[in-house]
């Protein structure tokens, strides 16, 4: 398959990895974290973004769909997720711009195109380009794999933004290719990551044991998310995990929880799970970095 399902690429980003980085969000993942900050991403197929604030309740889009994925419910349009196939006869039929569609394809040549357009930055800045999601990972391989051949070629560097929860043998296929890896650790109690995630973390674990076993670059990304894993006995379990199992990482990431996510759902047609969820201030995040610095002789950084 040449082409893989994207919807977005972030320029100028400082949060993904070393320097000035172009980031790419691809479409589907193997999760569906409550606190995730990009539903769009979850679904691996072309979805609807609905602009709630922007429709008039013409029913225009209603009387052209398709399929009879759009109806009115308690005097609201309504796009019901599982029967929209992404067809677009929507988008232009809606004069408000109310509706947009969330996925696009791009051939591998057109895509490193578009992020060559800014390797200056990415010289001068030790920054590359941050291939994430979504799960990059879970898309298809032989498009992932040439596109990071072909960013090679031109001498870019690239971080792979992973969620972890894939076969080994993805991971494995674009090794040669990664600079580093940002790989994600949530919570430790398999059944309480199930809870939070969708699934269990034991293939995620035993992937970045085998990565560190690699020798490759590792930042390890710790969520914090208030009410959740915030607190110095869920920290401290990541931090004996690391510490027994010999992880070696450059670094780890603490990155507290924001609810800036949070609107999106509504214009996916999802429900936000994390209304009770909170910001940790500072001074708790400054507790969490020092406990885990005690098990581990890389730098715990929070934010990045
Ligand atoms: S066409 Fe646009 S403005 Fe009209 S009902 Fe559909 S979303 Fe709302
Ligand atoms: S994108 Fe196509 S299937 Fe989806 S709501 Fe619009 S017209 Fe219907």
């Amino acid at each position: 398959m040449e082409n893989s399902l994207i919807t977005n690429i972030q320029k100028y980003s400082i949060h993904d990895g070393e320097g000035t980085r172009t980031t790419v969000f691809f479409k589907g993942c193997p999760l569906s974290c409550k606190w995730c900050h990009n539903p769009e991403t979850q679904s691996y197929k072309k979805g609807l973004l609905f602009y709630a604030e922007r429709c008039t309740g013409c029913r225009a889009c209603m009387e052209e769909c398709p399929q009879d994925a759009v109806s009115v419910k308690d005097g609201k349009v309504f796009t019901e997720a599982g029967r929209c196939t992404g067809c677009e006869t929507c988008i232009d039929i809606c004069v408000n711009n109310a509706r947009e569609i969330s996925g696009k394809t791009y051939g591998i040549q057109e895509l490193t195109t578009e992020l060559q357009k800014d390797q200056i930055f990415y010289e001068t800045s030790h920054g590359g380009v941050t291939l994430s999601g979504g799960e990059v990972l879970a898309r298809d391989l032989d498009y992932v794999e040439n596109l990071m051949k072909c960013l090679k070629r031109r001498g870019i560097r690239i971080n792979v933004d992973t969620c972890g929860a894939v076969p080994w043998q993805a991971i494995e296929r674009v090794l040669p290719y990664t600079d580093v890896f940002l790989f994600d650790t949530k919570v430790m109690e398999s059944e309480k990551h199930r809870f939070y995630t969708g699934r269990d973390n034991k293939e995620i674990l035993e992937n970045l044991e085998k990565l560190s076993a690699a020798g490759v670059g590792i930042w390890i990304r710790i969520p914090v998310v208030g009410g959740v894993n915030d607190s110095e006995e869920e920290i401290k379990l990541i931090g004996e995990f690391l510490r027994d199992k010999r992880i070696r990482a450059e670094q780890v990431n603490l990155l507290p929880y924001h609810n800036t996510g949070s609107g999106k759902y509504g214009r996916v047609g999802m429900e936000y799970e994390g209304k009770d969820f909170y910001t940790p201030d500072e001074a708790e995040m400054k507790l969490l970095q020092k406990t885990l610095q005690n098990y581990i002789n890389y730098p715990v950084y929070i934010g990045g």
